[in-house]
C-alpha cells in the first residue's frame, strides 16, 4: 500500500499518516520524490485490515489518495523508491553512470596466485577484486576453500594493489570473519538461505546478491527485500545465469534480459557475472560484452595467472591478458552507451 500525499502536505500530516500505520503494527517507510511526498507500508497488510486502513488513511488530511502495490516485494521495488539505488563503497560506486568491473579468481589460493592476479586486475582496471575464502563446492571432496586465512590473503593482495574486496560468505560465522572486506557475496546456492540474508543485512555492509540458477526474478527481488528489511540499503543485484536447456556447451544461461527486467522492477543497481553463466572461458568476453550493452552497472569476471592449475572454475577463468582485453572491450562498448568505465 502507498499513501501519496498532496504536494505541500505539511510534516505533521506527513508524521500522521505514518503513525497510523505503525500503531496498526506495520512499517511505514517515506518515498521522496519531488515535491510530493508518499509513504509506503513495508509490511504484509492483513486482509481483514486493508479496507478498514485504505479508508481511514484516504480520509486523513493532506492524503491524495491510498494505491495497493501488486507485488510481494516492497523496499526493494521502484514503486516504494523511484530513482535509481548507487551503492558507495570506498569511493565506488555501483549503479550511477560509471560501469564497474569486478575481478579476481574463483577461490584464493596462495599468496603467489593472489599477487599476480591482483597486478592483473588493477592493471585492467578493475576497482574491486574478488577471490573465495570459503567456496560453496558440489563435491565434499573438492577443495573448499582456505577460509579465514584466504581472507587474509585476499585482503592483502587487493590493498597492495588499491583494489576493494569482495568474497563468498556461506554462513553467519564467515560474515563475521570478513570484517576486513567491503563487500559480502551471497552465492546463487543461497540465495534463499533466509537467515544468512538477514545476517549479512544487519552486518550493514553492501551485499551482491546472485540469482539463484532457478529463481524467478520475483524471488530473486524477495530475497533483496529480505536484507533490505534489515536496514541495510546497499543491495546490489547480480545475474549469473539460470538453469540451461543444453548444458552441453555453456554451464547456464546468461539472462540478459533480467538486466532491464530487474531495474524495471527495483532501483537496486543490476551487474552481471559472464564467468558462471559461460563456465567456459572462451564465450566469457562475449556475455560481458552483451552484459553492458544490456544496461549492466558492472561486470564481475574470473581472472586466474594460471587456469590450468587452479583449484576451482578454471575452464571459466580469463588468463591476464585476456582479461585486459576484454577491459578495452568494455570501456569501448560503456562508452557508446555515454558510461564511463569506473
Ligand atoms: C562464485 O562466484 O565463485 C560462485 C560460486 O558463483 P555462483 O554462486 O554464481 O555459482
Ligand atoms: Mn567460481
Amino acid at each position: 500500500m502507498i499513501v501519496a500525499m498532496q504536494s505541500g502536505a505539511t510534516r505533521e500530516e506527513i508524521h500522521a499518516v505514518c503513525a497510523v500505520i505503525e500503531q496498526s503494527g506495520m512499517r511505514a517507510v517515506e518515498i521522496p520524490g519531488g515535491d510530493r511526498v508518499a509513504v509506503g507500508v513495508a509490511s504484509a497488510i492483513p486482509a481483514d485490515l486493508r479496507p478498514v486502513l485504505t479508508e481511514r488513511l484516504s480520509a486523513m488530511p493532506g492524503v491524495d489518495r491510498v494505491t495497493q502495490v501488486s507485488r510481494a516485494y516492497k523496499l526493494a521495488s521502484r514503486e516504494f523508491h523511484p530513482t535509481d539505488t548507487v551503492v558507495e563503497c570506498s569511493g565506488v560506486r555501483i549503479g550511477g553512470r560509471e560501469v564497474v568491473l569486478i575481478a579476481g579468481p574463483c577461490a584464493v589460493e596462495n599468496p603467489d596466485q593472489m599477487a599476480r592476479a591482483a597486478r592483473a586486475v588493477r592493471e585492467g582496471g578493475a576497482r574491486i577484486m574478488r577471490g573465495g575464502p570459503f567456496k560453496p563446492r558440489t563435491s565434499p571432496y573438492s577443495f573448499q576453500g582456505l577460509g579465514a586465512e584466504g581472507v587474509r590473503l585476499l585482503v592483502e593482495a587487493a590493498r597492495s594493489e588499491g583494489l576493494l574486496t569482495i568474497c563468498e560468505v556461506m554462513d553467519e560465522g564467515d560474515v563475521e570473519q570478513c570484517a576486513d572486506v567491503d563487500i559480502l557475496q551471497i552465492g546463487a546456492r543461497n540465495m534463499q538461505n533466509f537467515r544468512l540474508l538477514m545476517a549479512v543485512g544487519r552486518s550493514g555492509k553492501p551485499v551482491l546478491l546472485k540469482r539463484g540458477p532457478v529463481a524467478t526474478i520475483d524471488e530473486w527481488l524477495l530475497s533483496a527485500e529480505y536484507i533490505l528489511c534489515q536496514d541495510n540499503p546497499n543491495v546490489v543485484l547480480c545475474e549469473r545465469g539460470v538453469h540451461p536447456v543444453d548444458r552441453t556447451y555453456t554451464r547456464y544461461t546468461l539472462d540478459v534480459a533480467a538486466v532491464q527486467v530487474a531495474k524495471h522492477l527495483s532501483h537496486l543497481p543490476v551487474i552481471v557475472d559472464p564467468s558462471h553463466a559461460a563456465g567456459d572461458w572462451r564465450y566469457v568476453q562475449a556475455l560481458a560484452r552483451a552484459g553492458v550493452a544490456a544496461g549492466a552497472d558492472g561486470i564481475m569476471v574470473e581472472v586466474h595467472p594460471d587456469p590450468a592449475a587452479a583449484l576451482c572454475d578454471g575452464p571459466q577463468a580469463l588468463r591476464p591478458e585476456k582479461f585486459l582485453e576484454l577491459a578495452s572491450e568494455l570501456r569501448a562498448i560503456a562508452a557508446a552507451m555515454d558510461r564511463p568505465l569506473a
